[in-house]
């Protein structure tokens, strides 16, 4: 087998990346898919880091819009992200790949505090890391968590794994016409206004030229394509 394109990785995954073909929830069937693609690129020698979101199953903006105090609400959607990221690693661990959640906001007893030295070692150690609560700071997002940590972890690319096959001029879903981009700048996709990720984020990785790859998780196989250096989904970087 050709050697891996990239050697350290952080894979975001969105809470609707999770809920499979569903609107809210964690499918279990998706859980599985997941979990068996990261142990093909962990068998090939990459070692993955993961951040998770918790779109599926609440979101600080939404709350917020109702009324609610938007730092509660995010504070919510923070602990979101701890439940997948607890189903994440239950997944992961029935496919015998080792893995250790530490989590920006504390809870002992349920994951390890975030430490950036430890997450490290665990990495080097072949463990894979699901980075849980995002940057445990209301008004984020995972996205921004993904291109925080992957800084700190020096990752070589974020993968973006989406239900869509890369980044569009316009919603694929709504639009059938809509064109796919092989390839962007961090600039492009602020100009735009691409919805990628969100501004922030984007920001992070265009100033520490980190670049993204955004792909589609749902062909399953392409995270280790993507890993291989394989042209899929839309390359963001520059
Ligand atoms: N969140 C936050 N700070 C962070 C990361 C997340 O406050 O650093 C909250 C925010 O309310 C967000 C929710 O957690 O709506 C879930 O995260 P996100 O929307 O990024 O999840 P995804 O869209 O990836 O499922």
């Amino acid at each position: 087998m050709n050697e891996p394109k990239y050697k350290r990785v952080v894979l975001k995954l969105s809470g609707e990346a999770l809920a499979g073909g569903n609107e809210y929830g964690i499918s279990q069937e998706t859980l599985n898919s997941i979990a068996k693609q990261v142990e093909q690129v962990k068998d090939a020698g990459v070692d993955v880091a993961i951040v998770v979101g918790g779109g599926n199953i609440w979101r600080g903006v939404a709350g917020s819009a109702k009324g609610m105090d938007r730092a509660t609400a995010d504070y919510m959607g923070m602990l979101a992200t701890v439940i997948n990221s607890l189903a994440l690693q239950d997944a992961l661990e029935n496919h015998g790949v080792d893995t250790r959640v530490q989590t920006a906001i504390e809870m002992r007893q349920i994951a390890e505090p975030y430490i950036r030295r430890k997450s490290i070692r665990h990495i080097e150690k072949g463990r894979v890391v699901i980075f849980a609560a995002g940057t445990g700071n209301p008004y984020f997002s995972t996205d921004t968590t993904a291109a925080l940590r992957a800084a700190e972890v020096e990752a070589e690319v974020i993968l973006m794994a989406k239900k869509v096959d890369g980044v569009f001029d316009s919603d694929p879903v709504q639009n059938p016409g809509a064109k796919m981009y092989k390839e962007l700048s961090y600039i492009e996709v602020l100009n735009k206004g691409l919805g990628v990720m969100d501004s922030t984020a984007a920001s992070l990785c265009m100033d520490n030229k980190i670049p993204l790859i955004v792909f589609n998780l749902n062909q399953e196989g392409n995270i280790l394509k993507a890993v291989m250096g394989k042209a899929i989904g839309t390359y963001v970087g520059r």
